[in-house]
């Protein structure tokens, strides 16, 4: 068994402290702000569908569905896409990639009241859900506490020797291992541990929190989706979010939303709705941190033995978290992954260093 130390108290992080420690191995894991989730894991639109993302993310959104469903933590939502007449050509393709069936606008409208004019075209995929990510979150430290992980928040990560140990916060520790699963910052991560990053790239996505649209009872509408997310929508809390589900690239930071994006995101929305938007109530951004071919990146480093990536959960961290964590506890006992080779060389780092392996 080893001593692993993880950088990063997201959902990454914590997901695979739960599995490794769950395996016997001496965990600890560093989360330089004071609370867990700050970053994108406390800042994400809670949606699980199975078919969002490239063929890879696909099969770890289905591995990770049974685990969500024992936890409770999946209540059916289902995802309505709408689309102006200008727009069949987006329209068409979305429905085919999210798997999606084709419905009349009354029936779009007998389901979300506020559908205005413009909606030419909508189809519905009732198999989304929402994910109620501050129980999984817990549930996974909780997890990660019983089998004896350490977890500290305030510890920032200053340095990594791969093989050896890190400085975290001033204090020198052994590590056997150190996990990678700094969000946003991985790239920064392994500039720590002497190699170079992998191009990932941090996007920044806003979201606005608005009163429920013309004081409708929201609770039991679909997610609403503009073709090409353009835009989304969707209850919460009894209110009811909207994002212009904007891909901005941005350094590493604690994002915020970018007011003139806000605004032109809830103009896109608003043409789709009968109900004006008078009053944002709240707003905030987060960022979703890709790979160059958007597929996660989970494996060792061939450049630096003892130094695992779990990065580029890009906008699936939430749907793709327990079986990227049994994957990656897989690839450090030298089993062979539940997921299979092919899955295995699609999210490994290697792919990034030709020759190098
Ligand atoms: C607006 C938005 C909507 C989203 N919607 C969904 C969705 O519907 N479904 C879904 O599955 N996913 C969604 N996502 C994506 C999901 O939120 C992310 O993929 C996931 O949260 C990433 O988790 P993480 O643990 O990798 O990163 P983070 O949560 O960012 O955690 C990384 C942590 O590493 C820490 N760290 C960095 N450097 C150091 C250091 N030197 N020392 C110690 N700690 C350090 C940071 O402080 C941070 O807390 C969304 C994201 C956003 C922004």
């Amino acid at each position: 068994m080893s001593r692993i130390a993880i950088v990063g108290g997201g959902i990454a992080g914590v997901t695979a402290a739960a599995a490794l420690a769950a395996d016997g191995h001496e965990v600890a894991l560093f989360e330089r702000e004071s609370q867990l989730g700050y970053h994108a894991s406390g800042r994400s639109a809670a949606v699980f569908e199975e078919n969002y993302g490239n063929a890879t993310i696909r099969a770890f959104n289905r591995a990770t569905a049974p685990v969500l469903t024992g936890m409770n933590a999946l209540t059916p939502r289902g995802i309505m896409l709408v689309a102006g007449a200008d727009q069949s050509h987006g329209f068409r393709a979305d429905v085919a990639e999210l798997d999606m069936r084709e419905i009349p606008v009354v029936e779009a409208r007998d389901r979300v009241p506020i559908l205005s004019d413009s909606v030419a075209f909508a189809a519905i995929n009732m198999g989304a859900s929402d994910i109620d990510t501050d129980a999984v979150l817990q549930g996974f430290v909780k997890a990660a506490r019983t089998h004896g992980a350490r977890i500290e928040t305030g510890a920032r990560v200053e340095a990594i020797s791969p093989g050896h140990g890190l400085r975290v916060s001033g204090s020198e520790l052994p590590a056997d291992i150190v996990i990678n699963a700094a969000g946003a910052w991985a790239d920064e991560m392994a500039g720590l541990a002497g190699v170079p990053g992998l191009g990932l790239q941090p996007y920044r996505r806003s979201m606005a929190r608005l009163p429920a649209p013309g004081g409708h009872d929201v609770r039991d509408w679909p997610m609403l989706l503009g073709a090409g997310e353009s835009w989304y929508a969707k209850p919460d809390a009894g209110g009811w979010i909207v994002s212009p589900a904007e891909e901005d690239p941005v350094d590493p930071m604690d994002a915020w939303a970018d007011d003139m994006v806000l605004a032109e995101g809830l103009d896109r929305y608003a043409a789709f709705v009968t109900e004006p938007v008078t009053r944002v109530e709240a707003n905030w951004a987060g960022l979703r941190t890709f790979a160059p071919d958007r597929s996660l990146v989970i494996g060792e480093e061939p450049l630096a033995p003892g130094f695992f990536w779990l990065a580029g959960q890009g906008g699936y961290g939430f749907q793709t978290c327990a079986s990227a964590a049994l994957h990656l506890s897989a690839l450090i006992a030298g089993q062979p992954s539940p997921l299979g080779r092919a899955v295995t060389r699609a999210v490994s780092p290697e792919r990034f260093r030709p020759g190098q392996a």
